[in-house]
């Protein structure tokens, strides 16, 4: 990395890690080296760092949805989630900042006495990552209770976009089309009762717990729910439940996760998708699309 970057980020004190493990930013534990990643601490800083690298920044929130290629990543990591993690709670209304867990926003709205976000404590990623996938669970979404999002473009400018203009739709959202940092949400959520939302969050992490490989790291499910089809049922009916590549596996608790065995590359699971793809079309002329998001390279010989 430029000397002299490293240098105005030192003067303007804004935190970051050269070569920093991929394998550590990410829940499916695979990867190479970023070259640098930066812990902005307020939208100063990120507008800062906007400007000194533009384009060759991408955002990772938890890393819960993203399989980072071995090669690893030339350019800019910029996360918010170490230090944008602030929440402001007024009546039914919540703001918060895109760096924050879900798991720690849900708590903190069951703790001021309002209910909603329930569906959302098991989804192990940050806000941002939630609105940018429009993450759900259990028959919930966020975008249900977004009213607005605000976001920085390339330019450092902050735009507050209201939810009917973000796309919201089942794992998609419009911050998949356009190049902007998600800086954090407004919500609207009822009045709720402590005791019945604590019930809630602790019923479905137990469903979780019994039907997800939790205890393997993965980045979920892998795969988009095809119209009318479970990704799961129709991969278990191309009897590929424990199929292996290396140290991937078609998880045997829930074949819509692929699961890191323990010495997986992220080649192996980029090739299992591969194999998991070409065969359910076979099979049965669905087409699976991956829902996990691919950073780097996997177009070359060395990632195939
Ligand atoms: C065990 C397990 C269970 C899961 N269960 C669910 C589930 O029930 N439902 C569900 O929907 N998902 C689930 N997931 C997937 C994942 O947790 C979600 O997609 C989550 O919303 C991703 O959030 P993240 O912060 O980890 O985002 P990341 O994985 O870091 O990023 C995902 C994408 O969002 C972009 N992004 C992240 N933050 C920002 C930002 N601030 N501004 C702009 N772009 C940004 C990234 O560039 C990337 O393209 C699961 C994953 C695991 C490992």
């Amino acid at each position: 990395m430029d000397k002299k970057l490293l240098d105005i980020l030192d003067a303007s004190g804004i935190e970051y890690l050269e070569n920093a493990p991929l394998s550590e930013l990410t829940t499916f534990r695979t990867g190479g080296k970023a070259a640098l990643v930066v812990y902005p601490k307020d939208e100063a800083q990120t507008a800062m760092l906007i400007g000194l690298f533009g384009k060759e920044l991408t955002v990772l929130g938890n890393g819960s949805n993203v399989l980072a290629s071995d090669c690893g990543y030339d350019g800019v990591i910029l996360t918010l989630q170490k230090y944008m993690t602030s929440v402001h709670i007024e009546g039914n209304i919540v703001m918060a900042d895109a760096g924050i867990r879900l798991s720690k926003l849900v708590l903190e709205t069951i703790n001021s006495g309002l209910s909603g976000l329930e569906f959302a404590a098991g989804i192990p990623g940050t806000l941002g990552g939630g609105i940018y996938m429009n993450a759900g669970a259990y028959d919930g979404t966020l975008s249900e209770f977004i009213s607005s999002v605000r976001a920085m473009d390339k330019n450092g400018y902050i735009h507050t976009i209201p939810a009917e203009d973000c796309a919201f739709d089942y794992r998609h959202s419009i911050f998949m089309e356009r190049d902007l940092i998600i800086l954090g949400c407004t919500f609207i959520l009822r009045k709720g009762d402590r005791a019945s939302s604590v019930a809630k969050v602790n019923d479905l992490n137990q469903r979780r717990k019994s039907k997800q490989p939790l205890e393997y790291p993965s980045a979920g499910s892998t795969f988009k729910r095809p119209s009318g089809h479970y990704a799961g049922a129709l991969i278990e009916a191309s009897g590929l439940k424990g199929c292996t590549i290396g140290g991937a596996q078609v998880s045997e608790k829930h074949a819509g996760f692929i699961i890191n065995k323990g010495d997986a590359t992220s080649k192996d699971v980029y090739e299992l998708i591969e194999h998991v793809r070409k065969k359910v079309l076979e099979d049965s002329g669905v087409e699976l699309e991956p829902e996990v998001r691919f950073l780097g390279r996997f177009d070359t010989e060395d990632n195939r």
